[in-house]
């Protein structure tokens, strides 16, 4: 058995999970850097095209192997179940690391840890108690739908929540009895490297997870393109998604895709401003706004708009910027400074378009932040919704405000984009609620709350957003094939042959 290694005992992992083995990356070296101060956190010799063949190939041979796809739900279950254990006990280490190589604050990471073992331990659930379905039968046969495992999943993330979306894939991929290929992102492989080593000490039987940090454009193609994947499960922008959505087409494979957002969150005229402002502020700043369902339009009721606008900025210019370590910080670095001045660029364009920025719109002066990858809350109104800034995702804190005078102007206008991910309403009317809820082309709406999420809910995106659905019960099902069985019960040979 390989020897364990675990967060705790051996710091940063520096070796890539290949086939059950441990080995040194054959690919170029990946530096994480840690955003809070640009200094070096670990480098890693990232995986080479002949590390997907040999995770692939062993992960071909795991899924097949009859001690796992015969092994009985129950027992599969016991492993991931296992596996949230191990989590939560290194969750205080795996928290730590995601800070230093996301810069997200320890209260986001300590919880996105907490989510990845819930979302172990559901699946370990779903595990136990998936069904086949006995059909309603036309005829002398009794009919049958079972739900089969596809064989090698490729998992590809993003940067922004590693764990939490690595479970979200492995956990139902592995309880269905797939093995899975895990391709974090370039940014931050960190966390992924701990999951394997994790699932390593849990007794996952050797090759049923392969973790290949990489690039996109070799080492996630390759795996996208591997003929022996039968499932692409991907998570990142949609460009990419359309990208690895052409690739699937062409070898007619089943592919999920999570995308991106540029999220509408509206204000009605009755709701509980103080309520809205707080929940406005967390769903557009929380994770410094590199969340896909971050709340990045704000529509406001035009004779409330001054009032809103007013109390968003000043509760903006109270948020704490600062170290994700820092207790009490609110809003951490961004994931990268490329990552930052990319969205220093894109306020830059929103001032040409004629936005007035009302507070942020740079980089913070304190010397303390000045090594870091930090970028300020930023307010901006004065554009229309079909301006660029309002139309792309730029995945930093930055909000658009924008009044709407009527209900059928607004829906218009918050379905006015490509995406459809996700939707806040704030206001004390449920009908009105229930209604524009109905009307919203997104995938989650949020009534009087922001960006709550649950592993028991199903999550998916509509339009560019996405295609397929993540979690709840039927989260599962997604990593299996159908089938379906007939057993004869005719006493006498079918007529046409008899
Ligand atoms: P990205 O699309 O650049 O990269 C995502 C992953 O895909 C990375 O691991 C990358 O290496 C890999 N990749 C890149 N090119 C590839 C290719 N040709 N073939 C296979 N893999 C390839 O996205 P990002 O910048 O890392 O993340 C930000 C994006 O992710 C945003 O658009 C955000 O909205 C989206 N996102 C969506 C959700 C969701 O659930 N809908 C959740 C989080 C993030």
């Amino acid at each position: 058995m390989a020897e364990v290694r675990t967060p705790t005992r051996d710091g940063i992992p520096d070796e890539i999970l290949v086939g059950g083995e441990w080995v040194t990356g054959t690919g170029p070296v990946l530096e994480s850097i840690d955003p809070a101060n640009g200094e070096p956190v670990a480098r890693i010799r990232s995986a080479g095209p002949a590390d997907v063949d040999r995770a692939v190939a062993a992960g071909l041979t795991a899924s097949a192997d009859p001690s796992w796809r015969d092994r009985p739900p129950h027992q599969r279950a016991r492993i991931l179940a296992r596996m949230a254990d191990l989590i939560e006990r290194y969750s205080d280490d795996l928290a730590r690391l995601q800070t230093r190589d996301t810069g997200k604050t320890l209260a986001e990471t300590t919880a996105l840890v907490a989510s990845a073992a819930g979302t172990f331990r559901f699946f370990a659930g779903s595990c136990e108690t998936f069904e086949s379905e006995v059909t309603p039968s036309r005829g002398q046969y009794l009919s049958m739908s079972v739900h089969e495992p596809i064989g090698v999943v490729a998992a590809i993330n993003p940067w922004n929540s590693p764990i939490a979306s690595d479970a979200q894939k492995v956990a139902p991929a592995l309880a269905a009895g797939n093995s899975v290929v895990l391709k974090p992102a370039e940014w931050t492989p960190l966390v992924s490297l701990a999951l394997g080593r994790i699932a390593t000490e849990a007794g996952l039987p050797a090759g049923l997870l392969s973790v290949l940090p990489g690039s996109g454009s070799e080492i996630g193609d390759a795996l996208v393109r591997h003929p022996d994947v039968g499932k692409v499960s991907f998570t990142g922008g949609t460009s990419t998604g359309r990208a690895i959505g052409r690739v699937a087409a062409e070898k007619i494979m089943p592919v999920a895709l999570e995308l991106g957002g540029k999220s509408p969150t509206i204000v009605f005229d009755d709701a509980d401003v103080e309520h809205a402002v707080a929940g406005i502020l967390y769903g557009i700043f929380s994770s410094s706004g590199q969340s896909c369902v971050a709340g990045s339009r704000i529509f406001v009721d035009q004779r409330m708009y001054t009032d809103v606008l007013d109390r968003l900025v000043e509760a903006t210019r109270a948020l704490r910027v600062g170290s994700g370590t820092e207790p009490g910080v609110q809003v951490g670095p961004l994931v990268h400074h490329e990552h930052r001045d990319r969205v220093a660029q894109l306020v830059e364009r929103a001032r040409t378009e004629g936005g007035r920025v009302h507070c942020g719109g740079r980089i913070p002066d304190d010397p303390s932040l000045g090594a870091g990858a930090y970028y300020l809350p930023t307010i901006i109104d004065g554009l229309t919704n079909s301006a660029a800034t309002c139309q792309e995702e730029i995945f930093g804190p930055v909000a658009v405000v924008l009044p709407f005078t009527d209900e059928e102007e607004l829906v218009r206008e918050a379905n006015d984009t490509v995406y459809g991910l996700a939707c806040g309403i704030w206001t004390s009317d449920y009908r009105r609620a229930l209604r524009v809820a109905r009307r919203i082309e997104a995938g989650t709406v949020w009534i009087n709350t922001y960006k709550q999420l649950s592993v028991a809910t199903p999550f998916s995106g509509v339009k560019e957003s996405g295609l397929g659905t993540e979690k709840g019960r039927a989260g599962i099902r997604a990593y299996t094939r159908q089938k379906s069985l007939y057993f004869g019960l005719n006493e006498d040979p079918l007529p046409w042959a008899g």
